[in-house]
């Protein structure tokens, strides 16, 4: 009884450390903006969820923790995302963070129902990495994004100053209690892949569950991660990896799955893409390093989930059964296809 009461008064305090918070600071943790907009008395859950949305040929993240709700880029298709907001009851809500990874439209388009003013979506905080480009779609996201910073306070940060203080890094805390580490990417000029920003989601501790995700990143932005010193601080060990570039050979090394060391890898994609996602270099590579993986197109959305309690662990469930699984368009990628490939 004595034990339960404990119990129950940490989880209480817990509760009440988590309560409203949402600090953004850089990564000496200075600077912070506190909501409170919760009842004193219904402290938020700590638990955190995380969906790989299966979104076709491109990458969608939605995570919730306590009353905290992030997305990570929108994937290929607007009314796709459209029937995912309304399924995962996201209309007359607030979106605290929204991430754009880098600028292709298999990550971006997915965002533009956020802004249909019928579905009544606030967003807080909107980061990309605001590098100039003719594409039209984008252009369109963009002038919903700054027409929200005049008339909603949104607001829009770069991906090169996530904090806006100068630092490399910017740590958000959700009101769960969970961390958020969104990281200045590969400087410009470079392909647009090797500009996404990479980002750390903590649980409670790492004993409670942690994920790396870094959009299409390709070699040499997996090298910058390692030179900006993100394996020192924040660290990339983490418990699951998005899988890179959708799964092709040139978002992944040998030294990325030493720094990682994943239990899993998430790959999202097409069934049927011209790319030849999953590609063979890639699976053998998370074999080798003993990484099990889940992909969208065979296994439909992958949700993880954890109480988000220091040590207190996860669960992976693919909607479709399956692990390591190939796809219909799999193939051994040229080495000049392994260094190339834009989407
Ligand atoms: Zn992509």
């Amino acid at each position: 009884m004595r034990r339960i009461l404990i119990a129950i008064a940490a989880l209480a305090l817990l509760g009440i450390i988590a309560y409203g918070m949402f600090g953004m600071g850089g990564s000496s943790g200075a600077g912070g903006m506190i909501q409170r907009d919760a009842s004193v008395n219904d402290p938020p859950a700590p638990a955190i969820t995380v969906r790989d949305l299966d979104v076709g040929q491109g990458d969608a993240t939605y995570i919730h923790n306590g009353d905290s709700r992030v997305l990570i880029d929108g994937g290929p298709d607007a009314r796709r995302m459209g029937f995912l907001l309304d399924s995962l009851g996201l209309n007359n809500r607030t979106m605290d963070v929204v991430i754009l990874t880098h600028q292709h439209s298999d990550h971006y388009t997915g965002l533009l129902p956020l802004f249909d003013s019928r579905r009544h979506i606030r967003i807080r905080y909107f980061f990309e990495d605001k590098d100039p480009s003719a594409a039209s779609t984008l252009a369109r996201l963009r002038d919903s994004v700054i027409s929200r910073v005049q008339s909603d306070s949104l607001q829009y940060r770069s991906t090169d100053d996530p904090c806006g203080d100068g630092e490399a890094m910017c740590t958000i805390t959700l009101r769960g209690g969970a961390t958020m580490h969104i990281m200045r990417p590969l400087a410009a000029p470079a392909k647009p892949n090797n500009r996404s920003v990479a980002v750390k989601l903590v649980g409670a501790d790492s004993g409670s569950f942690t994920m790396w995700i870094a959009g299409d990143a390709e070699h040499s932005a997996i090298a910058h991660f390692e030179a900006e010193g993100y394996a020192v601080n924040p660290g990339m060990k983490v418990d699951v990896l998005k899988a890179d570039h959708h799964g092709s050979c040139n978002g992944v090394t040998p030294r990325y799955l030493e720094l990682t060391q994943p239990t899993w890898a998430v790959a999202s994609l097409g069934a049927v893409n011209d790319y030849g996602h999953m590609h063979q270099q890639a699976k053998a590579e998370y074999r080798n390093a003993g990484v099990q993986w889940y992909r969208t197109d065979q296994n439909g959305t992958v949700t993880i989930q954890s109480p988000g309690l220091p040590g207190s662990g996860y669960t992976i469930t693919p909607s479709r059964p399956g692990k390591d699984l190939n796809g219909p368009s799999d193939r051994r990628a040229s080495a000049r296809g392994c260094a190339g490939g834009d989407s």
